[in-house]
């Protein structure tokens, strides 16, 4: 038996030979366009604070207030007595933000996802997932039992191949589940398509929308808005993290739905529930996000998103075909998507590297993220330190 001591150096060198190694750097600020990183302070292009919602005033005061009313801790799962007033209030807002029967929260995204898909399918069933998936579905896939079946990204012949398969062999429940805007990518999934394939099949689908929440669609509900699908989607899934600033998950959908996952989710029944601070924050982010501010806030994203990606034209890097406020870099090596990561650094920009696993290897990247905090002089300051690249 190998001692425990040893094996964890071993495989720590392992990690650090494939230029994998990571390790945990201390911010000494509050989100925002500038953050201070071990004491340097640097112009963030890293954050998911997409509205700059995280420090916002009206966002931090709902949760001074929660704390004052509701204390710090919930005290258990909502299941016994941590059911708080402001859980209620949120699940209400989410409901009608996103114009729903019911929706309910969980501490984090990764729990929705594993809460949800769990609660919903067992042995037996099947499971369709796009191969760039967020980690928290394909656990959660895992972990239900199901069949796990992964198509290629964003296509949609393939996605058919395993319907007709699933339905040749009498699968009881068939769940598709994509992102709508991809996390490392930032591309859009086929909705329209994926949506017409799911009713053809007898399938079922959950929608991931961590990343379009607040920036899409007339109301800025998310991207199935934005293609008029949202009636068409079983499972409505979001982040409280991303363009709400604050933290936790949702899922939206019929009340049927809701009342199965609070009855059977497990990360729901049996976690302590979302501090009240947080809870309160979400719903007061949802409010700027519908008010005029809101508005005023997603165009000024959208015009820093153009802003960089017309800088970039013609610059030293490859580009995608610019989708959201997600701009990878694609890189490649790892060893040299840190370089470049520490090259920004050096000249004041915060851009990490993502590398494998959370991308595959070999597709190492700056993943740039644009905020509507961010300043047109802030991208132009980007966009000069980019042009000094090599
Ligand atoms: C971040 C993310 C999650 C997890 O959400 P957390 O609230 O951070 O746990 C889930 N899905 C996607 C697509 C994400 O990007």
């Amino acid at each position: 038996m190998i001692p425990f001591q040893d094996d964890l150096s071993r495989r720590l060198k392992a990690i650090r030979a494939d230029g994998l190694y990571r390790e945990v750097r201390e911010t000494g600020s509050a989100q925002g366009a500038h953050v201070t990183v071990e004491g340097k302070r640097l112009l963030n292009f890293s954050s998911n604070d997409y509205l700059g919602l995280a420090n916002h005033p009206a966002v931090k005061q709902a949760a001074r207030e929660a704390i004052d009313k509701y204390g710090a801790g919930s005290g258990s799962a909502r299941l016994i007595c941590g059911s708080l007033k402001v859980h209620q209030e949120l699940e209400h807002a989410i409901a009608d933000f996103k114009g729903t029967e019911a929706a309910v929260s969980f501490s984090s995204g990764y729990a929705t996802a594993l809460g949800t898909i769990c609660a919903l399918l067992e042995k037996d069933d099947v499971i369709v997932i796009d191969k760039l998936v967020h980690a928290c579905i394909v656990d959660g896939a895992r972990l239900s039992g199901a069949t796990l079946r992964v198509f290629p990204h964003n296509d949609v012949t393939e996605l058919e191949d395993i319907l007709k398969w699933a339905r040749e062999k009498n699968a009881r429940r068939i769940l598709i589940v994509t992102e709508s805007v991809f996390s490392m990518d930032g591309d859009l999934a086929p909705l329209r398509e994926i949506v017409e394939l799911k009713d053809r099949y007898g399938a079922w689908l959950m929608v991931d929308e961590a990343h379009a929440t607040g920036l899409f669609g007339a109301n800025r509900r998310g991207v199935a808005e934005a293609f008029e699908l949202a009636g068409r989607v079983e499972i409505q899934m979001g982040t409280l993290g991303k363009a709400l600033g604050s933290a936790g998950g949702y899922i939206c959908g019929s009340r049927a739905l809701i009342e199965l996952l609070i009855n059977r989710a497990r990360t729901f029944l049996f976690s302590t529930a979302p501090v009240p601070a947080a809870t309160a924050a979400a719903k007061a982010a949802i409010e700027v996000v519908r008010s005029a501010e809101g508005e005023e806030l997603r165009t000024r994203l959208w015009a820093r998103v153009d802003q960089l990606k017309n800088g970039l034209v013609g610059g030293p890097w490859k580009l995608p075909v610019v989708q959201s406020p997600i701009i990878p870099i694609v890189i490649g090596d790892e060893a040299r998507a840190m370089e470049v990561a520490a090259q920004f650094r050096s000249r004041g920009i915060l851009i990490p590297a993502v590398r494998h696993p959370t991308v595959a290897r070999g597709q190492a990247r700056l993943r740039l993220t644009v905020s509507a905090a961010h300043t047109p002089e802030d991208v132009q300051e980007f966009l000069h330190a980019s042009a000094g690249q090599t």
